[in-house]
């Protein structure tokens, strides 16, 4: 039996992770539960799961969601405080790290800090705070298991081989639902098409990022510390069908991959189950169905973010910090109409023109750092040009 803490548990992962636990009851058990909104799902996931410990943020959530369970029921926390509680509970084995954007570094830090075996889907972690992140697995001997399906696909893909014989990893994308889209034509883009994904359901602020394709940035910065290569040996191709998960070519030109129907059980339920596979019930991979499967270069003029984040792993330091900062403020904004589509790299490019990047030594700077690329983000939006 592994016990789990699911932070962000009523969020897109964090729902398919409880899917998972709900069909193998014999293999985990949910000690902690936290959630940032959607109190009434979280009160369903309590009332299923029953978990020892849960965590919201806001302290009036907390009361209310005392309120409504009434007595015998789980200890009820919030705020940071609450979260890390819920992440390092004593009884926990495994923290799968759900939440979005950088709210989630803190907690991940202090299961990592804890002990914990963390399975991350919260990729922004790494892009905040990578080589800190990864010190702090080293030093306390703890297992960080990739949720990303492109980052599993390649742990997959590494399984029996040696490090030192990698050339170089190569990420898929699917290219998101503007691949066709000319230049010209992103300028007029809503918020409701950029959320419309062809192959994945997920998460608001995701979807908005698979459509300017800063995630693949972002999850290029995250292979980079996840699997310790630098960032031009990691390759990033458009394969809009979504069935090879990422690959790893090796130095004897052989090319590993890990192909899949687009699923995010799979990667969650490797994570959780590692180096063991938990039966799924999903459909079959059908190829011969598909037909074809196809590849092609990225566009960065059309597709601005993924060269920022080159860019920002180049600059070092804090920078990728400031990258995901004033990414998640331009991607806010426009899902609140205050901007258009092609202003969020522009947003993150003025504000990676105004930092100065400093080197990484300690949480603090990363999070002083997550702290001024969203006030200056903020700044750029709302100084009329
Ligand atoms: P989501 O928006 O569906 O869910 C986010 C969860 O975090 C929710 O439970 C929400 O209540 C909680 N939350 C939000 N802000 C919070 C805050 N400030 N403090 C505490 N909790 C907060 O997001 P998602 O799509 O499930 O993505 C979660 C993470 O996993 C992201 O980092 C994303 O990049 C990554 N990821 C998601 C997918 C996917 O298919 N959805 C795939 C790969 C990686
Ligand atoms: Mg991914």
């Amino acid at each position: 039996m592994k016990n789990l803490a699911i932070l962000g548990s009523t969020g897109s992962i964090g729902v398919s992770t409880l899917e998972i636990v709900a069909a193998h009851p014999d293999s985990y058990r949910i000690i902690s539960l936290t959630a940032g909104n959607n109190l009434a799902r979280l009160e369903e996931q309590i009332r299923r799961f029953e978990p020892l410990t849960v965590a919201v943020v806001k302290p009036e959530d907390a009361r209310a969601l005392k309120k409504s369970l009434g007595p015998g029921g789980p200890e009820v926390l919030c705020g940071i405080e609450g979260l890390i509680a819920c992440a390092a509970h004593s009884e926990v084995h495994m923290v799968v790290s759900a939440i979005v954007g950088a709210a989630g570094l803190v907690p991940t830090m202090a299961a990592i800090e804890a002990g914990k075996d963390v399975a991350l889907a919260n990729k922004e972690t790494l892009v905040t705070a990578g080589p800190l992140v990864m010190e702090a697995v080293a030093r306390k001997g703890v297992n960080l298991y990739p949720v990303d399906s492109e980052h599993s696909a390649i742990f997959q893909s590494m399984e029996g081989h040696r490090k030192g014989d990698i050339r170089r990893l190569i990420l898929t994308a699917s290219g998101g639902p503007f691949r066709k889209k000319a230049l010209a034509e992103l300028r007029e883009v809503t918020p409701a098409a950029a959320l419309a994904h062809p192959n994945w359901n997920m998460g608001r602020k995701i979807s908005i990022d698979s459509a300017t394709m800063m995630n693949k940035g972002l999850e290029v910065i995250e292979a980079r510390w996840l699997f310790e290569l630098p960032a031009d040996r990691i390759a990033v191709h458009i394969h809009p069908q979504s069935i090879v998960h990422s690959m790893v070519e090796y130095v004897d030109g052989s090319v590993i991959a890990q192909l899949g129907i687009p699923d995010m059980k799979t990667p969650i339920a490797y994570a959780l189950s590692y180096p063991e596979r938990l039966t799924l019930n999903l459909p079959p991979l059908d190829l011969c169905s598909l037909g074809s499967l196809t590849f092609e270069e990225p566009d960065l003029e059309r597709f601005a973010c993924l060269a920022l984040a080159y860019e920002a792993l180049h600059l070092g330091g804090t920078a990728p910090a400031v990258l995901n900062a004033a990414n998640e403020v331009a991607v806010d904004a426009f899902l609140n109409g205050k901007i258009p589509f092609l202003e969020i790299p522009a947003v993150i490019r003025a504000a990676l023109e105004r930092h100065q990047p400093q080197p990484l030594m300690h949480i603090e700077e990363a999070l002083r750092a997550d702290l001024w690329g969203r006030e200056t983000a903020r700044l750029i939006i709302d100084t009329p040009s």
